[in-house]
């Protein structure tokens, strides 16, 4: 019997669970199950698309990922970003390597968790040629809550939200200038958040690609 016991609680350690529902056994690749990923229901590849600027997402913002994205914003859980790291990168991995990352701040300093730790999480998987860069970017003033805003209202409260201070050191900062920049999110709405930040970005000299996100708002 204490053979069994003690089996039990060594695949209670060992076994991978899957960090949405506690089931067994994350699909191959990926760091949720197969009825979890059935239920998020993402498409292969991802979504991508250039308005406003380039953008790559793991899918829709709609059904069981926006109810998971919800869950994570107050109360965010390391194995559930992780997971959600693996899928962006799955779709993003050919744009990572040597690129700086950068996660979009929050004015708040108890603001939306998400970016930052998507963002580390992204450059955890993607490796060490990849490298977090929040420093790069910060808010400037406070701006209303976007969600019950249209899209003129929003470009409108975000206009010179950001800045982006001069890089320190001549030598290090043209160099570091010309690699490639992302800017992570958690979800891309409208995409006026993430076109601010990288034009105060781009005013500075950095090379802006795009933007990552978990999930797209459908348009
Ligand atoms: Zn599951």
């Amino acid at each position: 019997m204490w053979h069994t016991l003690l089996r039990d609680a060594l695949d209670c350690i060992s076994s991978p669970r899957c960090p949405r529902c506690g089931g067994d056994g994350p699909a191959r690749g990926s760091g949720f199950c197969a009825a979890c990923l059935e239920a998020l229901a993402l498409p292969e590849g991802g979504v991508q698309g250039d308005t406003p600027l380039l953008w790559c997402a793991v899918a829709p913002y709609r059904g069981a990922l926006r109810s998971l994205l919800l869950h994570q914003r107050p109360l965010p859980q390391p194995a559930v970003i992780t997971a959600l790291a693996a899928l962006l990168h799955r779709c993003s991995a050919t744009v990572l390597p040597g690129a700086l990352l950068l996660p979009i701040p929050s004015w708040k300093r108890n603001g939306n968790p998400l970016p930052l730790l998507l963002a580390q999480a992204l450059q955890q998987a993607a490796g060490p040629t990849a490298t977090l860069a929040p420093q790069l970017l910060q808010r400037t003033r406070p701006t209303v809550g976007q969600h019950h805003l249209g899209r003129a209202l929003r470009l409108c409260n975000l206009r010179q939200a950001f800045a982006a201070p001069p890089p320190q050191g001549p030598g290090l900062a043209w160099h570091r200038r010309r690699r490639p920049l992302w800017l992570v999110d958690d979800i891309l709405t409208t995409g006026s958040t993430a076109l601010a930040a990288a034009e105060a970005l781009q005013g500075a000299g950095w090379a802006v690609q795009g933007v990552l996100a978990i999930a797209r708002t459908p348009l």
